[in-house]
């Protein structure tokens, strides 16, 4: 694995190892021997970017990693984690969450550490505590080397938060089906015009451009090249990318992003064609443009939108088969819409989510 992001922090590898998604025993504890097994392939093929957070696992995932990590020693790799300031009922928890956070991993310091999932609804945090002087206070005593922030919000908001500080780098969702949205390709231009280094969470969109069903991924296939590794190529190779992160959840996933990672070739201009096609193709198929960002959550009616609608997309992207694991809806909870609003005044991708559902429900029949 080359090392080939040398910005301000020294060598990150390309691809880093996000901690959301351990695989876990019958007993839903988290396998720390395999967990202890992917991180050793991982640290020894050149990955060196360890992302965590409070939140994850209630704090099993930051206890995994850490443990994983102890093989290693401690400036030989960058460990990233987040706090959860939206949680903050007053000053105190600032510290106490981020010494929680050390503890569970086992250091004194982190390499990264990010303000964790801003958006509209949470921003006022950053200010109603301080959290950015407290950040950077972090920063002088050196419990911090790098502050950044994780946000699938609006470009808007990016920009407003951009002109708080001198952020270190940012953390952004982005992948060749994401262009249109927010951040979007408008939002990553943003960062790179500003020269802040980047952090790419959901490069497979939570999966979707891993298992896009075959017709829609004939291209690639025509190419003889995976879907992971095109969804990979195309967002490693752009400028201003530090570390492109996935959640590796076992061994051989681990091992196959390893191989890919290993020999980033640019993407060509044939190859470049078949992504346009095949965003064609699933943007075609998918019957809702929702990233299940989860910023419409709160439905006072109980409604999971995001669920309902990755259940339609999947449903109508595979139309051809009978049944798709997946695909399920839950028809009395969505027919309770009352159209209030106010979900969809929080979409960043100005989804009518009160018509979309009764569409849904008309698609299945409900
Ligand atoms: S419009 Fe419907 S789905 Fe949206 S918050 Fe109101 S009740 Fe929930
Ligand atoms: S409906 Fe909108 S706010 Fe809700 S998960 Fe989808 S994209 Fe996000």
């Amino acid at each position: 694995m080359k090392y080939e992001n040398s910005i301000k922090f020294g060598s990150l590898s390309k691809l880093g190892f996000g901690a959301m998604r351990f695989p876990k025993k019958d007993n839903g504890e988290i396998d720390q021997q395999q967990v202890n097994a992917m991180i050793k392939a991982a640290y020894d093929a050149g990955v060196n970017y360890y992302d965590t957070a409070y939140v994850y696992g209630g704090g099993a995932s930051e206890k995994a990693l850490g443990e994983a990590l102890k093989q290693f020693p401690r400036d030989s790799f960058f460990l990233a984690d987040k706090h959860p300031f939206y949680n903050l009922k007053n000053n105190e928890q600032r510290d106490e969450f981020f010494n929680t956070s050390l503890e569970r991993c086992g250091v004194d310091y982190f390499d990264f550490y990010l303000m964790y999932a801003v958006n509209r609804e949470n921003a006022h945090g950053l200010l109603d505590y301080d959290m950015i002087k407290w950040a950077d206070e972090k920063k002088k005593q050196g419990k911090i080397r790098f502050l950044g922030f994780s946000m699938h919000d609006t470009n808007d908001l990016l920009k407003e938060l951009l002109a708080l500080y001198d952020w270190d780098f940012v953390q952004i969702q982005y992948n060749y089906l994401d262009i249109d949205g927010e951040p979007g390709t408008a939002g990553y231009e943003e960062l790179v015009k500003r020269n802040i280094p980047i952090i790419i969470m959901e490069p497979l969109k939570g999966g979707v451009l891993a298992n896009i069903p075959e017709h829609l991924c004939k291209p690639f296939k025509d190419l003889g090249i995976s879907n992971q590794e095109m969804a990979f190529r195309w967002i490693a190779g752009k400028q201003g990318i530090m570390t492109v992160l996935s959640g590796m959840s076992d061994m051989a996933q681990t091992t196959d992003n390893l191989n890919i990672f290993s020999d980033l070739k640019p993407l060509g201009e044939g190859e470049l064609k078949a992504i346009n096609q095949v965003r064609e193709n699933i943007i075609g198929a998918q019957k809702v443009g929702c990233t299940g960002c989860g910023y419409c959550s709160g439905c006072p009616m109980g409604i999971d939108i995001p669920a309902a609608f990755k259940a339609w997309n999947t449903k109508a992207m595979n139309d051809r088969s009978n049944w798709i694991s997946g695909t399920d809806i839950d028809a009395d909870s969505i027919s309770k819409c009352i159209a209030c609003g106010k979900c969809a005044s929080h979409c960043p991708q100005k989804i009518d989510i009160p018509e979309k559902l009764k569409e849904l429900l008309a698609y299945y029949g409900k």
